[in-house]
């Protein structure tokens, strides 16, 4: 493999639920879920049997043909989402490239997103991630792309009629579980809908569910023009899509863009019954109720580590006094949990949206005492006052 990941944390060999197993047979509590993907856990039988099912019907046809599974999530997703039209892709970063084509469609030249921001690796996508250190080793980027910091003042400063959209996450998962400032979506949808600019949400991370509500757009009572998902649309299985709204589902004609496996049968099919489970199970206001139950028990740790804890339903950030989320997550894996360390100085937890009680509790234990053991090691002077 070449080295693009540093070096992995363990070698894992199967899971169950929200637990998983090294190849050496150690168990760990899952509050990781694939990076919020894993919405049903893992090997849930709803998820096994739809592979087996579709597997053995047809897996692949092209898009010269449709199937069934792939009209029929297009129909859930339009309804899920409230949108018109749906774009089916494998990942995240393609349905962000999906929505930089939708942009480009405008035939205005600039596309906006936020510092810190983070919509995939993918040189269009990568061109609106906020992360100079991800961008630098790769320029020159796609023109006409810029960030521009997450306030209003600066949308309201950047926005004219020249730009074709602002391109946004709700919540900032991998800068580590970053709030927006209050009422941010709802002022970038009056500021694009005055300039003509397309506003274009990136619920890879926050969506199907995963913050307690289907998306958080519907939450904050917006109606964007197109938004992006992936991760959770597929439980594990690799599957994205670019839903369009009004006017912006029209953008893009025959001919104008494609991808050999994009909603073939196989990964539609899935993505159909793991949506149909998180309905029918309530996966979504269990989210919120686990959530607010571990967003509780972190408070009450009462850890001098913990400043405090961001995001909604089950994405937190637990934010730390220290830059010690590395520390964390090692000693957090010594009892048996993996969590993330998004930033230096914020833990990131996405666990399955199935989670229960027993999993809550076990988390409150294990992640208590990895902050213990951490917070012991940084604790410098000889009478053992914290440092
Ligand atoms: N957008 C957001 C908000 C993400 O969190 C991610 C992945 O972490 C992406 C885009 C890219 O998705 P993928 O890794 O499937 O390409």
């Amino acid at each position: 493999m070449m080295p693009t990941v540093p070096s992995p944390l363990a070698v894992l060999s199967h899971g169950s639920g929200a637990r998983v197993w090294d190849v050496d047979g150690t168990e760990y509590l899952d509050f990781l879920g694939g990076i919020a993907v894993n919405a049903l856990g893992h090997a849930h039988p709803v998820f096994v049997d739809a592979v087996a099912r579709q597997a053995g019907r047809v897996a692949h046809i092209s898009n010269y043909f449709a199937s069934e599974p792939e009209l029929a999530l297009a129909e859930r997703l339009t309804r899920l989402t409230g949108g018109d039209a749906v774009y089916f892709t494998n990942s995240g970063t393609e349905a962000i490239e999906a929505a930089v084509k939708l942009a480009r469609r405008t035939g205005r030249p600039r596309i906006l997103s936020l510092t810190s921001s983070f919509h995939g690796r993918t040189m269009g996508s990568l061109s609106l991630t906020g992360k100079p250190a991800l961008q630098d080793p790769f320029r020159p980027l796609l023109p006409g792309t810029e960030q521009i910091a997450p306030t209003i003042e600066a949308l309201e400063a950047a926005l004219a009629e020249d730009v074709a959209a602002l391109v946004v996450e709700p919540i900032q998962g991998e800068a580590g579980v970053v709030d927006l400032p209050a009422g941010y979506l709802a002022a970038a949808r009056d500021l694009t809908r005055r300039v003509g600019a397309l506003l274009i949400v990136d619920e890879i991370q926050t969506g199907i569910g995963r913050t307690g509500d289907w998306f958080v757009y519907q939450a904050e009572g917006v109606t964007p023009d197109a938004v992006a998902l992936a991760k959770g649309l597929g439980g594990g299985f690799p599957i994205g899509a670019l839903v369009g709204f009004g006017d912006a589902a029209r953008l893009l004609q025959p001919g104008q863009h494609g991808s050999t496996y994009g909603g073939n049968p196989l990964a539609t099919a899935v993505s159909g019954a793991v949506l149909a489970e998180i309905e029918d199970a309530g996966l979504v206001a269990n989210a919120a109720l686990r959530g607010a139950q571990l967003r509780d028990a972190i408070t009450g740790m009462g850890s001098p580590l913990v400043a405090g804890v961001s995001g909604r339903g089950l994405l937190l950030g637990i934010v730390l006094t220290a830059p010690v989320a590395s520390a964390i997550v090692a000693a957090a894996q010594e009892r048996g949990l993996i969590v993330n360390a998004a930033a230096d100085s914020r833990i990131r937890l996405a666990p399955p949206l199935i989670i229960g009680d027993a999993e809550v509790a076990e988390f409150a234990e294990k992640f208590a005492a990895a902050l213990t053991a951490v917070h012991a090691t940084t604790t410098t002077s000889p009478t053992g006052a914290t440092a």
